[in-house]
């Protein structure tokens, strides 16, 4: 993909990339191989997706019935697999592919308005629903990898996703600009110790870096 892990991106940038205006968070197969999933944990966030294992698991939380006649509260009514005329909904279909553990997805989070971060490419392991609230809610697994979209490995450290509240806290402390040399484009999320030395994923180690910055640093490492 044309992002990196980590990477800051706009609205509009994203779009671009996906060759798709997204104007939902679920978006099965909207390339030829791979899906896109719009994720977000900012506290007045629609839906409940968690990071686990250190980052590099999402449980990502299927979406509500459309509002309507059959669910004037979608948020009191099961998430539903299928429309009233049986076809698979957004939930449905990520649904059957988990059962392959094949469908490789792009996931986006959204920082803050008009923010967004690659968090990279996942597999789609697992589903099922459970009980919230009352209803049945769905629930999907992705695992992080290595893969691009297309299914080819990529040169590169292992990727972790860096918690929202650090990437957030981390936005504002260095005023969403490279804490190098102040530019405000191109920008990445950036561990000062790598993971690979044992950098942890902490607002103390993490920081922004622009793309040249990025680089050279990583140049710096090898
Ligand atoms: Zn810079």
């Amino acid at each position: 993909m044309a992002f990196e892990p980590g990477e800051v991106i706009s609205y509009l940038a994203m779009c671009e990339e996906e060759g798709s205006s997204l104007q939902r968070g679920m978006n099965f197969r909207l390339g030829p191989n791979h899906s896109v999933l719009l994720m977000s944990q900012r506290p007045n966030a629609p839906y409940a997706d968690e990071v686990r294992d250190g980052g590099t698991v999402i449980i990502y939380e299927g979406h509500d019935a459309p509002r309507g006649d059959d669910a004037p509260d979608p948020k009191a009514v099961d998430q539903p697999l299928r429309t009233a005329t049986g076809r698979l909904t957004q939930n449905g279909r990520f649904f059957e592919a988990a059962r392959t553990r094949r469908e490789l997805v792009r996931v986006y989070e959204k920082l803050l308005q008009g923010i967004w971060v690659c968090n990279g490419v996942f597999r789609l392991t697992d589903a099922w629903t459970e009980s919230s609230g009352g209803r049945l809610v769905c629930r999907f697994r992705l695992e992080i990898t290595e893969a691009d979209a297309a299914g080819a490995p990529q040169q590169r450290e292992p990727s972790r996703i860096i918690p929202s509240v650090v990437k957030r806290e981390v936005w504002a402390r260095d005023g969403g600009r490279c804490v190098l040399c102040g530019a405000s484009d191109d920008l990445h999320f950036d561990h000062e110790i790598p993971f690979s030395r044992g950098g942890a994923s902490t607002t103390e180690n993490v920081r922004i870096l622009c793309a040249r910055h990025n680089l050279r640093k990583g140049a710096r490492i090898e």
